[in-house]
């Protein structure tokens, strides 16, 4: 069965093989979720349909690096 990527509209395979189904790609199901974490997205005026690949790349980036941090911050002490 083939479903549209909620975030990029890319056809995506829904199967057992893909973990991030709906979503074609871990990048995608970040960005999805980032939707809800940040207004920030919207207040650019962005809207995900209209999201390009570049532009999902580097929302994805932002959002790792936000997630690496927040890692760090609660881990608190380092080796
Ligand atoms: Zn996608």
């Amino acid at each position: 069965m083939i479903v549209k990527c909620p975030t990029c509209k890319k056809p995506v395979e829904w199967s057992e093989k893909n973990p991030w189904r709906p979503f074609c790609s871990e990048r995608c199901k970040l960005i999805d979720l980032g939707e809800w974490a940040s207004d920030a997205y919207v207040i650019r005026g962005n809207s995900y349909a209209q999201t390009n690949e570049s532009e999902a790349d580097k929302l994805a980036q932002e959002l790792f690096s936000h997630l690496e941090e927040e890692k760090k911050d609660s881990s608190g002490e380092t080796k």
